[in-house]
């Protein structure tokens, strides 16, 4: 690829600032200056540009604590979880891996590894998803029977099995295998309970960890990868 391409993929800069800046010898390839925008690079190569290391690896993973009142989408005319990202994260024409809704918190995975991206969403894909869920009325007991024995939705619908854990008199923690829109709001709607609050504290063994706050977005870290890629099946 050329080096100005992979500068504009990788960094907030414009193509025509990028060229400029390279003419003008701000990037160097393993150490060595260069001067011409469209010298050949691969990814993996280490590249300083205007005194920084640019992330050249093909594929970026990262999590974010997605805040209430954000769209898990990548461009609208409201705000978007990609307008949350800094300008260091916001490369590589990212986009979340699945959804949840405007007004869910947590643990959201964005990438631009779409093949992945693809696996983990597929219907067939069982990686777990837990979420904290604060409802507008107690748990009954017999949920967790009924949870476990797959609900069936309003609308005909057979779900898998989830688990439900209760925390206190109206706030559990639901584990899911699958994803339909509005899952967890459709589920406990068939009980006549509403969802006040809900969170994501994890997909496919990724764990929202306390100290990520909303808004914020890291790299996930090798191990973190490695779980992801294994949670599909
Ligand atoms: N289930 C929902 O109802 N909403 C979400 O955002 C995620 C799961």
């Amino acid at each position: 690829m050329r080096l100005d391409k992979m500068l504009s993929e990788n960094t907030s800069y414009s193509r025509s600032e990028i060229k400029t800046l390279i003419k003008k010898g701000q990037a160097e390839i393993n150490g060595v200056k260069v001067t011409r925008p469209e010298t050949q690079v691969s990814f993996g190569e280490k590249i300083v540009f205007c005194g920084e290391e640019i992330n050249t690896e093909e594929f970026i993973y990262i999590k974010m604590n997605k805040p209430k009142g954000v769209l898990t989408a990548t461009r609208d005319n409201r705000q978007t979880v990609i307008d949350l990202l800094p300008k260091e994260l916001n490369i590589k024409n990212l986009f979340p891996v699945g959804r949840l809704d405007k007004d869910t918190t947590g643990l959201l995975i964005l990438t631009n590894d779409g093949e992945l991206a693809h696996q983990l969403i597929s219907p067939k894909n069982h990686a777990e998803k837990v979420y904290e869920v604060i409802l507008d009325g107690n748990v009954p007991q017999s949920l967790i029977e009924e949870f476990k024995n797959g609900v069936t939705l309003h609308d005909g619908t057979k779900l898998k099995p989830a688990r439900l854990e209760i925390v206190e008199n109206n706030k559990c923690i639901v584990t899911l295998t699958e994803g339909k829109y509005h899952q967890i709001k459709r589920m406990f709607g068939v009980y006549d309970l509403g969802v006040n609050e809900l969170k994501r504290l994890s997909f496919g063994g990724v764990l929202l960890e306390e100290n990520l706050n909303e808004g914020q977005a890291k790299m996930l870290t090798n191990n973190e990868l490695k779980l992801l890629k294994n949670s599909k099946k």
